[in-house]
């Protein structure tokens, strides 16, 4: 996979792109990164790429010159565009699966009071990484480039991301290590009794069960069983009871 940014802060990506499981991925070339600096294609002596916005108001906005010369390049090369921004898709751990399937992406960071709308012209997606406020794309960027590499191909085991949080629309249980008892804390005794069917058996049954605490929303979405469905009628008269 190739990831570009178009960011007028390419320094915030130096060390996300080289550390742990992203940096180990770039190493073994499962993915590759370009980061364009649209102050490339700044405007004037001082390389503008912002300007007052038209209304009045406060704070400044990115023109669109600076931008769409560092991106129609990428664009050309068939690259699919997203511009992170508070009023796109937001992202979910589906989104970046699907992400994760294109060769060629580039991310386009906005900075100050947003991009210039005509911007988006030239952008094929727009992803949000929820309702916040951040001062720029960047951080945005990198939380996209982490959640699509670490699924790709190779980055880590396979196993290891179909079982986390989102993968198959629950929630993860409780994961415990060594030791086996701390501070009066006990790890639960299946973990420890070798029995690799009531093992699984326990982790639906705890996935089912903090989904439903936690977040009752991802129920209808996921892809239950008639075990689950009855696990879950138990847990909800277990949970009911404990209230
Ligand atoms: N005035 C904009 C608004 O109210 O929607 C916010 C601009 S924000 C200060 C500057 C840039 O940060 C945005 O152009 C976008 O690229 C990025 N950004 C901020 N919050 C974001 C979020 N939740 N998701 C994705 N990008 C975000």
């Amino acid at each position: 996979m190739r990831i570009d940014v178009v960011t007028i802060f390419p320094e915030l990506f130096d060390l996300p792109l080289r550390t742990s499981i992203i940096g180990r991925a770039v190493g073994s070339g499962i993915v590759t990164f370009g980061l364009h600096d649209p102050r490339e294609h700044g405007i004037g002596r001082h390389r503008s790429v912002d300007d007052y916005p038209y209304g009045g108001g406060a704070g400044m906005v990115m023109r669109p010159e600076p931008l769409i010369a560092s991106i129609a390049p990428l664009r050309a090369a068939g690259a699919h565009v997203v511009l992170l921004d508070p009023a796109g898709e937001r992202l979910t751990d589906g989104l970046a699966r699907s992400l994760a399937t294109v060769p060629h992406l580039v991310l386009v960071c906005g900075r100050y009071e947003g991009v210039d709308e005509r911007v988006r012209s030239v952008i094929d997606r727009e992803v949000s990484i929820g309702d916040v406020v951040l001062t720029g794309g960047e951080l945005p960027a990198l939380v996209v480039i982490d959640a699509v590499v670490r699924i790709l191909p190779g980055a880590i085991t396979a196993e290891s991301h179909e079982h986390d949080s989102f993968a198959d629309g629950l929630l993860e249980g409780p994961q415990y290590t060594r030791p086996e008892s701390f501070a009066g804390m006990d790890v639960p005794p299946v973990l420890l009794s070798g029995n690799h069917g009531e093992v699984d058996r326990w982790r639906r049954r705890e996935a089912l069960r903090r989904t439903l605490e936690r977040r009752p929303d991802l129920i209808d979405g996921a892809a239950l069983t008639d075990a689950d469905r009855r696990t879950l009628e138990e847990l909800a008269t277990e949970i009911g009871s404990d209230a």
